[in-house]
This record gives C-alpha cells, sequence and structure tokens, in this order.
C-alpha cells in the first residue's frame, strides 16, 4: 500500500429518481478500484452498461462484475430473490463474463420469497388509483418483513430444515393475509421451500460475513466502490414517501448496508442525468409535457431497463438536487447524458418552486405541496450540434460548458465528469481528484 496516499472509498449515488446511468458511471469509476458493493435494493433497478458496443442489463450483480479483475458485493442491505439471481448470474456467464469466486453475497441480506410477490402485487391491485407504481419484484414486503423481524436471511439457506420450518411459519400467515384481505392466490409451501432449498447448492458458496471482507480488504489497502441502486428522491426516509423506495437509497445507506463505518469512507459522488425522469407516480414538480417530453423520452430511450415502462422526462430540477447535494454531502457531481440535450435552441433549467402565492427553493417534506408547486424556470442556450460521444473539455461548444456551469453552481458542488455516450470512455473528466483518491 502507498502511504503517502490513503486509499479512498467511495460512494456513488443518484441524486435524482433513479436511472440516472449510474450502471455506466460505476462501470467507468470501477477501473480504480477493486471491489464493487452494492449497498441497497433489489432487482427492480435495472443498470445497463455498454461494453465494446455489447449491452449488459444488470438488476442485482453490481456493475463491477464486468471487469474481470474485480470483486463485486452484494451488502447486507439487499434484498435477493435467490432464483432471480441465479437467472441474473447464468445470463452474465452466458455472454461470457466469468463470475466464478468474483461475486460475494453477504450471508445476512434479506430474502424474497414468492409470497412477497403475490401479496405486493395484490396490494398494488387493491389500491386502485393510488397505486405506487412498484416493480411487483417483492422488494417492498421483504423489506417489510425484516423490519418487522420476521424475515428470512441469505444464512438461513445453510439448514435446510431451519429454512423449512421458518418458510412454512412465514408462508401460514402470509397465505391467511393474503386471503383475508385481498382474496389473493395462495402459495404452495412444499413447492416453494423445495424449490428455494436447490438455490442453495449455487448460492451457499458465495456466502460471506461482507462487513469482515470489506474491512479486511480496506484494511489491506483496497479500495471500494459502494454502488446505489435508485435515487436520493426515492430514498425511504428522505425522498418522496410514499412514492419511494423501501430502502436507504442515499448515500448513508452504503454503511448500514454493507457494514462499513462511515469514517471508512473518503466520497460520495452523485450522479444526475443532465435534465430529469421519474418511472411510477410521485411529484415531479419539473415534468415537461406533450412533445417536449416525447422528444426525451424518444432520444435518451427513457424507458425502464427492467420493465420497459415508458419514464416521465422533464427538465433539471435545481431545488432537488441541491436538497440531495445536501443530504448526501456530495464531493462532486457527474452529469450524464448532455447529448440528450443537443437539439435543443433553449434549455429550461427549474430554479424554483411556486405554490400558493409563495417562491421557495427548499425541497417540501409535504407531497401534496410538492403535487401541486410549480416549478420557475430559468432558459439557458442551448449548443445545437452534436456532443455526443466527445471525451475532451476542449470540444464541447460553449454553449454546454455554460450550462454545465450553471447546474454547477446552482447545486453548489463540482462537477468531476460528464458523460457523453453509454460507452465507458464518451466520458469527459473535469477533475479527477475526487476518485484519485487525494
Ligand atoms: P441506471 O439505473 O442509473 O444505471 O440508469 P439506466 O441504466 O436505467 O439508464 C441509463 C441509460 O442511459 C442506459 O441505457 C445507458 O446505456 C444510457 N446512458 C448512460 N449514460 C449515457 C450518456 O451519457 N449518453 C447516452 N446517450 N446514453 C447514456
Amino acid at each position: 500500500m502507498d502511504e503517502s496516499r490513503p486509499p479512498q472509498n467511495l460512494v456513488v449515488v443518484g441524486v435524482q429518481w433513479g436511472d440516472e446511468g449510474k450502471g455506466k458511471v460505476v462501470d467507468a469509476l470501477a477501473e480504480r478500484f477493486d471491489i464493487v458493493a452494492r449497498y441497497q435494493g433489489g432487482a427492480n433497478a435495472g443498470h445497463t452498461v455498454v461494453v465494446d458496443g455489447r449491452k449488459f442489463v444488470l438488476q442485482l450483480i453490481p456493475t463491477g462484475i464486468l471487469r474481470p479483475d474485480k470483486t463485486a458485493v452484494l451488502g447486507n442491505g439487499v434484498v435477493i430473490d435467490p432464483v432471480a439471481l441465479l437467472e441474473e448470474l447464468d445470463a452474465v456467464e452466458k455472454a461470457g463474463v466469468p463470475v466464478g469466486d468474483r461475486l460475494l453475497i453477504s450471508d445476512r441480506a434479506h430474502l424474497i420469497l414468492p409470497y412477497h410477490r403475490s401479496h405486493e402485487a395484490a396490494a398494488e391491485q387493491a389500491r386502485g388509483v393510488d397505486k405506487l407504481g412498484t416493480t411487483a419484484k417483492g422488494i417492498g414486503p421483504s423489506y417489510e418483513d425484516k423490519a418487522g423481524r420476521r424475515g428470512l436471511r441469505t444464512c438461513d439457506l445453510l439448514r435446510a430444515d431451519e429454512f423449512r420450518r421458518k418458510c412454512c411459519e412465514a408462508l401460514a400467515e402470509k397465505n391467511r393475509l393474503a386471503s383475508a384481505l385481498f382474496d389473493g392466490p395462495l402459495v404452495d409451501s412444499g413447492e416453494m421451500v423445495e424449490r428455494y432449498l436447490e438455490t442453495a447448492t449455487r448460492i451457499v458458496p458465495h456466502l460471506a460475513d461482507v462487513s469482515a471482507y470489506l474491512n479486511t480488504q480496506m484494511d489491506r489497502g483496497k479500495r471500494v466502490l459502494f454502488e446505489g441502486a435508485q435515487g436520493t428522491l426515492l430514498d425511504l426516509d428522505h425522498g418522496t414517501y410514499p412514492f419511494v423506495t423501501s430502502s436507504s437509497a442515499a448515500a448513508g445507506g452504503a454503511c448500514t448496508g454493507t457494514g462499513v463505518g462511515p469514517t471508512r469512507i473518503g466520497g460520495v459522488v452523485g450522479v444526475s442525468k443532465a435534465y430529469a425522469t421519474r418511472v411510477g407516480s410521485g411529484p415531479f414538480p419539473t415534468e415537461a409535457s406533450g412533445p417536449e417530453s416525447e422528444k426525451l423520452r424518444e432520444r435518451g430511450g427513457e424507458y425502464g431497463a427492467v420493465t420497459g415502462r415508458p419514464r416521465r422526462c422533464g427538465w433539471f430540477d435545481v431545488p432537488a438536487a441541491r436538497y440531495s447535494a445536501r443530504l448526501n454531502h456530495l464531493s462532486a457531481l457527474v452529469i450524464t447524458k448532455l447529448d440528450i440535450l443537443d437539439h435543443l435552441a433553449e434549455i429550461p433549467v427549474g430554479v424554483e418552486y411556486e405554490f400558493a402565492g409563495r417562491r421557495f427553493s427548499d425541497f417540501p417534506s409535504e407531497i401534496a405541496v410538492l403535487e401541486c408547486a410549480r416549478a420557475r424556470y430559468q432558459a439557458l442556450p442551448g449548443w445545437q450540434e452534436s456532443t455526443f460521444g466527445l471525451r475532451d473539455y476542449s470540444q464541447l461548444p460553449k454553449e454546454a460548458r455554460d450550462y454545465l456551469r450553471f447546474l454547477s453552481d446552482q447545486v453548489g458542488v463540482k462537477i468531476a465528469m460528464v458523460s457523453t455516450g453509454p460507452e465507458r470512455d464518451q466520458t469527459i473528466w473535469f477533475d479527477e481528484s475526487v476518485v484519485r483518491g487525494q
């Protein structure tokens, strides 16, 4: 270990409502790290990564797996459906990426079982027009069971008898609830238990005490990149509740979700699109309408990586980004998909909100206020030339540089990197110090 330059461990977090292009950013940054660790969420967060023209959609496995010399870690804060994880593992290996012992799974991560999925689908159905817009993969109910102290964890797969007993107990209660509350379908315990026990033979060799592993590796001078899924505005505590995910997506989740103390983390990089999108229901003050929104969706390919759902599109929201910057104490920003704005003569940026005759720029806790708030925009000149694939700051049109400077000044955080295309090297570095560990 080079004592003169202590290794810096970094969190990469979404600044908006997820889908900011974190997959590409983590993949690009991973080169400088030894280990990539996911700290929360489940297989609802699709990352699309393009490597040498080949497209990989990773849902749970950290993107670090795509680099053969990196170890990918799933922390205790992640929830895992073992059947879905093995399918993803098979798909990655089939695409020519050997996994072997480069994937470690926390022995304390909670499991998603079929009753979580059926419960979520039935509950969402019962909500009618007030649907939360979940992916119905059982992630929320698995986190509910974790908080309710009745969840099953990956370490439960180590003992078949115990797994069988705990599973049957939990299922009996779930089936009673399903028939009483939703008239929902019942899950067959025998079939479920055997199917999940079968996965144990392949899951168990990957299980580890992730906290012990990460801390030991850090002691040895290895660098860890913590990868958040979704975005800060979907964080269970700090997001637009109840239109949020069920875990701690903001940077603080990196500690609880992996068992690493806060003083071991040296920086937090926030990833934001040059515009904004949101998938599913919930407030979105800078949402664009009609053709403007459609154009962004079409140019940005804004359809869910997992669900294919069209994303709602709009403009960069300064108050929201500033809120995220504070919550995560961002060391730097990464702005992605700058090229998607190439066609615009003018680019609106939401700089404050207006509600009930009052202008404000703090991010309100009340959803009703955020839903009714009107964004006030400042229009910046567009550049109307291609920035796609640019790799050098000097190649950026003046208007694009001014646009980026405006975002950085408004949010109060420097920009470390700008992404101009889906490939690893379609990237402009503004300031590498944040990932160099200085
Ligand atoms: P994530 O979950 O935050 O990784 O985001 P998604 O994978 O859902 O969405 C990002 C999409 O944008 C993927 O298809 C990426 O390949 C693509 N992408 C990422 N950065 C850029 C960029 O700078 N320009 C363009 N054109 N596409 C990008």
